[in-house]
C-alpha cells in the first residue's frame, strides 16, 4: 500500500494564479492595485485570499500611479496588476512616472497565451520589449516554478540601488495552469537594501568646505525624504545653523515651518550660495540644473545620492559622497562634531535670506488677504492653511495650483507630499491620494489626505472618485477650478465666444467648460460635494469636511478664471504661462473684432 502522505504531497496541484500570488505574498507585497479581465482575475482573487489587500481602479494609469506612491511611501513597491495589450500600454505612463521619480514599483501584466505567438492573438503586444524604457527590469518567467525566482528579483531591483520601476510578463496560459506543488521553491523575502557608506575622506573634505562656506546652503530632496534622512539632516540644520531649501517633495523632511527653512527666499538662496550640499535631488529641471543665471558661476556642488550615475550630472561636484542619505548625513554628523564649529547665526548670508523672506511672505499675504471676488490662488490656499492638520498627507497637482499652492500650504512631517514630481505629470493626484489613504489607514491612524487639484489635472483620473467612494476612504478633493488649463473664460467670455461660429474654431485651447459642477461627480457616488465661491463657504465646508471622517468630500472652489502667480515669477512654469498668455491676447483680440479674427467673420 503506497504511503498516503507520499501520494498527497506527489499529486497536490497549484494554480499560476495562486504561485503568483504567494510569491508577491513571500516578498511582502501589501497593496495591488489594477484593473482586472482577462487573464488576470484569477490573480487578483488568489492575492485576495492570502491577505494581500486588493484595490480596483478605473484606470490603469491612475492604478499604476497609486502603486508606485505605495512604493515612496513605504519603501516596499506597490503592486499594479493589469491585463494584456491595452492595459499594459494604459499603465506605462505610471511606470515611467514611477521611474523618473526613482520610486519602487512592480507591474504584473498578463499577456496573451504563448502558443498563439505571433499569430495576431488576443491583445498580443511585445510587452517585455515594450516596458524596457520605462523600467530598471524587465522579464517573462520561462515557467511557473521560475515566478518566485522573477518575482524576488524583480522586488529586490525595484528598491535596491536607485529605486525604479520592474515589469513582470505573465502569459495567460499561466494563469490557470496547474502544477504539482513539490516542484515549487518560494524564493525568500529579499533584504532591505543594505546601507551603503561615502569614502571618509570625501566626508572629511565635505566638512571641511561646509566649515569654509560664506554662504551655504542645504537643500533637501525626496531621495532624502525617500531615505528616512529625517532625523539626521534636522539635526544638521539645527546643530551648525544652516539655512536649508526643500525640492517640492523634499517638504516635511525638515519642518516648512523651521527657522532655517528658506523657502520663502528660493530664488535668492539659489543664486547666491556658494556652497549647496545636495541631499536626493537631481540637478535636472527642477533645479535649473544647477547653471548661472540662476546660480553662482563657482557654486561648489557636494552631491549626496546612492547613484553613482547621478553624480556630476551637469555641473562638476565639488564633493561627491556616494552612498545613502540617512548613513551619509550621520557620517557628516560626525565629521562635523569634531570640531566646535556653527555657521554664525547672525551673518550678512542669513540677513539676507530673512530679508527676501519677510518681504515675498508680505506679499503672499497681501494677495491672500484680497477681499474681492471671485478668489484668488492665494486666497484659497491661505484659508486652507488655516484648517490644514498638520499631520495630514497633501496631494497636489495643477499648474497655478500646485506652484502656488507648494508655497503656502506647509509640510510638516516627511513624505507627506506627493505632487506631479520630476516628470510633471498631469493625471497623479487621485491614484496619489488613494495610495496615501490606503497608507494613512493601515501606518498612521487618524491622518487626513487634502488632494489639491487644479481643474484640469483632476479631470485627467476623475473616474477615481468612484474607487473613492466604493473603498469609503476619507480623503478631501479640493478643485481649484478656474475653468481651464492655466487660464480660463468666465461664462459671459464663454457665451460671447459660443456666439460665433464653430466652437472648436474660437474656444481658446485652455479653455474648460465654466462653471462645471465637479462636485456632483462625487455626490453622484455618496460621497458629499461643495460648491463655493467665498472665503466663508471655502472655510465651512472645509471644516465639515474635516469633521466627518466617514465620507469623502469634494469642494469644487471657483476662482478668479485669470489669477496668475505673484509678480516675482518663480516657477518654471512661467515660459508655458506667457506662452499662454499670449494665446490669451490673441483670443482676447479676436473677440474684440479684429479683422482677421474668427470672431469679427460674424
Ligand atoms: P527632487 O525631485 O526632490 O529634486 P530627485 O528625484 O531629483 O529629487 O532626486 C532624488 C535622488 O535621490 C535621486 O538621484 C536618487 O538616486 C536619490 N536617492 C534615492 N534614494 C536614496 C537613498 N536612500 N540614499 C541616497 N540617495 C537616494
Ligand atoms: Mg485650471
Amino acid at each position: 500500500m503506497p504511503d498516503s502522505n507520499f501520494a498527497e504531497r506527489s499529486e497536490e496541484q497549484v494554480s499560476g494564479a495562486k504561485v503568483i500570488a504567494q510569491a508577491l505574498k513571500t516578498q511582502d507585497v501589501e497593496y495591488i492595485f489594477g484593473i482586472v479581465g482577462i487573464p488576470v482575475t484569477e490573480i487578483a482573487i488568489a492575492a485576495q485570499q492570502l491577505g494581500i489587500k486588493y484595490i480596483g481602479m478605473r484606470n490603469e494609469q491612475a492604478a499604476c500611479y497609486a502603486a508606485s506612491a505605495i512604493g515612496y511611501l513605504t519603501g516596499r513597491p506597490g503592486v499594479c496588476l493589469v491585463v494584456s495589450g491595452p492595459g499594459l500600454i494604459h499603465a506605462l505612463g505610471g511606470m515611467a512616472n514611477a521611474n523618473m521619480n526613482c520610486w519602487p514599483l512592480l507591474m504584473i501584466g498578463g499577456s496573451s497565451e504563448r502558443n498563439q505567438e505571433t499569430m495576431g492573438a488576443f491583445q498580443e503586444f511585445p510587452q517585455v520589449e515594450a516596458c524596457r524604457l520605462y523600467t530598471k527590469f524587465s522579464a517573462r518567467p520561462s515557467s511557473i516554478e521560475a515566478i518566485p525566482f522573477v518575482i524576488e528579483k524583480a522586488v529586490r531591483t525595484s528598491i535596491y540601488g536607485r529605486p525604479g520601476a520592474c515589469y513582470v510578463d505573465i502569459p495567460a496560459d499561466f494563469v490557470n495552469l496547474q502544477v504539482n506543488v513539490n516542484s515549487l521553491k518560494y524564493t525568500e523575502c529579499c533584504m532591505s537594501p543594505p546601507i551603503s557608506m561615502a569614502e571618509t575622506s570625501a566626508v572629511r573634505m565635505a566638512a571641511s568646505v561646509i566649515r569654509n562656506a560664506k554662504q551655504p546652503l542645504l537643500i533637501i530632496g525626496k531621495g532624502a525624504a525617500y531615505a528616512h534622512a529625517e532625523e539626521n539632516i534636522k539635526k544638521l540644520v539645527e546643530q551648525y545653523k544652516l539655512p536649508f531649501l526643500p525640492t517640492p517633495m523634499g517638504k516635511g523632511v525638515v519642518p516648512d515651518n523651521h527657522p532655517n527653512c528658506v523657502g520663502a527666499a528660493r530664488s535668492r538662496a539659489l543664486q547666491f550660495a556658494d556652497v549647496i550640499v545636495l541631499f536626493g535631488a537631481r540637478l535636472n529641471w527642477i533645479l535649473h540644473f544647477g547653471l548661472p543665471p540662476r546660480y553662482q558661476p563657482d557654486v561648489k556642488f557636494i552631491q549626496v545620492d546612492i547613484c553613482a550615475e547621478e553624480l556630476g550630472n551637469n555641473v562638476k561636484p565639488t564633493v561627491t559622497l556616494l552612498g545613502d542619505i540617512s548613513a551619509v548625513s550621520k557620517q557628516l554628523l560626525e565629521e562635523l562634531d569634531k570640531t566646535s564649529w556653527e555657521y554664525p547665526p547672525e551673518s550678512k548670508w542669513w540677513k539676507t535670506l530673512r530679508e527676501k523672506m519677510k518681504s515675498n511672505e508680505a506679499a503672499s499675504k497681501e494677495l491672500a488677504s484680497k477681499k474681492s471676488l471671485p478668489m484668488n490662488y492665494y486666497t484659497v490656499f491661505y484659508h486652507v492653511q488655516e484648517q490644514l492638520p498638520r499631520d495630514c498627507f497633501v496631494v497636489s497637482e495643477g499648474a497655478n495650483t500646485m506652484d502656488i499652492g507648494r508655497t503656502v500650504l506647509q509640510n510638516y512631517l516627511p513624505r507627506h507630499r506627493l505632487d506631479a514630481g520630476t516628470f510633471g505629470t498631469m493625471g497623479v493626484g487621485l491614484g496619489f491620494a488613494i495610495a496615501a489613504a490606503m497608507v494613512a489607514k493601515d501606518r498612521h491612524p487618524g491622518q487626513r489626505v487634502i488632494c489639491v487639484e487644479g481643474d484640469s489635472a483632476f479631470g485627467f483620473s476623475g473616474m477615481e472618485v468612484e474607487t473613492i467612494c466604493r473603498y469609503n476612504l476619507p480623503i478631501i478633493l479640493l478643485v481649484v477650478n478656474n475653468n481651464g488649463i492655466y487660464q480660463g473664460f468666465d461664462m459671459d467670455a464663454w457665451k460671447e465666444t459660443l456666439k460665433f461660429q464653430d466652437p472648436t474654431a474660437v474656444v481658446p485651447p485652455m479653455c474648460l467648460l465654466p462653471n462645471s459642477h465637479y462636485e456632483q461627480i462625487m455626490t453622484a457616488f455618496g460621497g458629499k460635494g461643495y460648491f463655493v465661491e467665498t472665503p466663508e463657504e471655502l472655510q465651512k465646508s472645509l471644516r465639515q469636511s474635516l469633521a466627518d471622517t466617514s465620507k469623502p468630500s469634494l469642494i469644487n472652489i471657483m476662482i478668479e478664471p485669470q489669477a496668475t502667480r505673484k509678480a516675482q515669477m518663480e516657477s518654471s512654469f512661467v515660459t508655458r504661462l506667457e506662452c499662454s498668455g499670449m494665446i490669451w491676447a490673441r483670443y482676447n483680440l479676436s473677440l474684440l473684432g479684429s479683422n482677421d479674427s474668427p470672431a469679427s467673420a460674424s
